[in-house]
């Protein structure tokens, strides 16, 4: 099921793609940041500072992945998320053959890769990062004005101040896409959002998925 966001609550098969150029401090899938043997568009240099080792489960082509879909139970969603889905470069290539097989397909990004390289049809739930994230400030600027109707930005929030940035890098900005914050799980009350957020158009986005414990 997709678990959060504008989309919540479609039944989806999820494919998670591994490794991350992100290190946020709250990161709920830090087995997602190792690779190994991959066709990485990002500098393979960012696995030396790996504290584990673990190296992604299966390595398939995009239309293995496909094929393996069609002989599966076919949920009309696909929901692409990782680790960083767009440091793969056969990314735009698996989502291409997704949309022209008749799913629909939304890509959770953390915004710090290209999402052009998408195909017309793909959602996409980008992620503006945080203070309290450590990685903030890494997204790229020229994404948010190539998201859409049926595009998300989301905002994770630990604290007030991460609400404070929120605000701020909304302020005079005209988007044609949803926004929504979210809090990190266990460290900020979601309705203290939902109290910061009345009279904007910023939804509170809760997953889900964890209050069913289903992912
Ligand atoms: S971008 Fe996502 S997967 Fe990467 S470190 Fe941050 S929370 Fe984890």
């Amino acid at each position: 099921m997709i678990g959060e966001g504008l989309y919540t609550g479609y039944p989806c098969t999820l494919i998670r793609l591994s490794h991350c150029n992100l290190r946020c401090s709250y990161c709920d899938t830090e087995f997602q940041r190792a690779g190994d043997n991959g066709e990485y568009k990002c500098d393979e240099s960012l696995d030396a500072n790996l504290g584990f080792d673990w190296r992604p489960q299966v390595e398939m082509s995009p239309s293995e992945i496909v094929l393996n879909l069609e002989t599966r139970m076919k949920q009309p969603w696909i929901l692409l998320t990782g680790g960083e889905p767009l440091l793969w470069k056969d990314t735009p290539e698996l989502v291409r053959l997704l949309l022209e097989g008749g799913w629909k397909v939304l890509v959770e990004t953390n915004g710090t890769q290209d999402i052009s390289v998408l195909p017309a049809g793909t959602r996409i739930a980008m992620d503006i990062k945080t203070p309290s994230s450590n990685e903030f400030g890494k997204h790229l600027e020229e994404n948010i004005a190539l998201l859409g109707h049926g595009d998300e930005i989301r905002f994770v929030c630990a604290d007030s101040g991460d609400i404070d940035f929120a605000l701020d890098f909304l302020k005079g900005r005209e988007l044609s896409c949803a926004v929504s914050i979210s809090p990190v799980y266990d460290s900020l009350e979601p309705k203290e959002i939902l109290t910061r957020i009345m009279g904007k158009k910023i939804r509170l986005n809760i997953q889900v998925h964890r209050i069913l414990e289903i992912a």
